[in-house]
């Protein structure tokens, strides 16, 4: 995978938040302040923007450039930890023009480790994270089978690990502040985090064709 393919990658994403901008603003609105959607589609957009201007020429770079423009554009606690997720996916993936699964795998588990570093949630919290781990977790298992990003079943555990965060009370974030009234919502995060593993699956699937 080269730079190219996670351009690739975020363009999907870019393009899907815009989709689904809606979607998540309104699950972001019963256990929060409604701006989810409107976050990511402005963060994302801009991300779109700087890839334009810059030259990235590594994975490495592109992932970098994403997660420091998201950082700069987005003001809820979604920018930050996603900046953060994309920045320590890049510092991984070091400065080489082309990545292997493995080291897409350990990118994952940094982005996972650097959310939760910043963010401090864990598993059952009812955050971003409980997408994430999942998904990183599929990843580092299909690595260690042999599998492929296009059969790896990355997409799918995310989007069971956000549909469980629907009867949690949320532990961290905005929805915290509504205690026991944040139960039987999925959270914003979690679910645009699994768009995030779903536009990665699609463009490894579009590019094995
Ligand atoms: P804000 O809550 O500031 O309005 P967003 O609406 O863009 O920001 O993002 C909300 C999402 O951020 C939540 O659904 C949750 O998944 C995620 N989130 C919030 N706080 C944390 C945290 N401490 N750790 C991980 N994810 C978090
Ligand atoms: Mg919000």
């Amino acid at each position: 995978m080269d730079a190219g393919f996670f351009r690739a990658w975020v363009a999907e994403i870019a393009a899907v938040v815009e989709t689904q901008r809606d979607h998540l603003t309104q699950l972001d609105s019963a256990i929060g302040d409604a701006d989810h959607g409107i976050n990511l589609a402005r963060g994302f957009g801009a991300v779109q923007a700087a890839l334009a201007q810059a030259s990235t020429p590594t994975p490495g770079s592109v992932l970098m450039l994403t997660g420091s423009t998201l950082i700069s554009k987005v003001g809820g606690a979604s920018g930050p930890l996603y900046g953060t997720a994309f920045r320590q996916a890049g510092k991984a993936l070091g400065d080489v023009p082309e990545v292997d699964l493995a080291a897409l795998a350990g990118a994952l588990e940094a982005a996972l480790s650097g959310v939760q570093k910043l963010g401090a949630a864990r598993e059952g919290d009812k955050t971003m994270v409980d997408a994430l781990a999942p998904a990183a977790s599929v990843l580092s298992k299909a690595v260690a089978e042999g599998a492929s990003l296009a059969d790896a079943a990355l997409a799918e555990a995310a989007d069971a690990g956000a549909q469980a965060t629907i009867p949690m009370q949320a532990l961290k974030g905005r929805a915290s502040y509504l205690g026991p009234r944040s139960v039987g919502h999925e959270d914003p995060g979690a679910v645009s985090t699994a768009l995030i593993m779903h536009a990665l699956r699609d463009v490894a699937v579009r590019q094995a064709r």
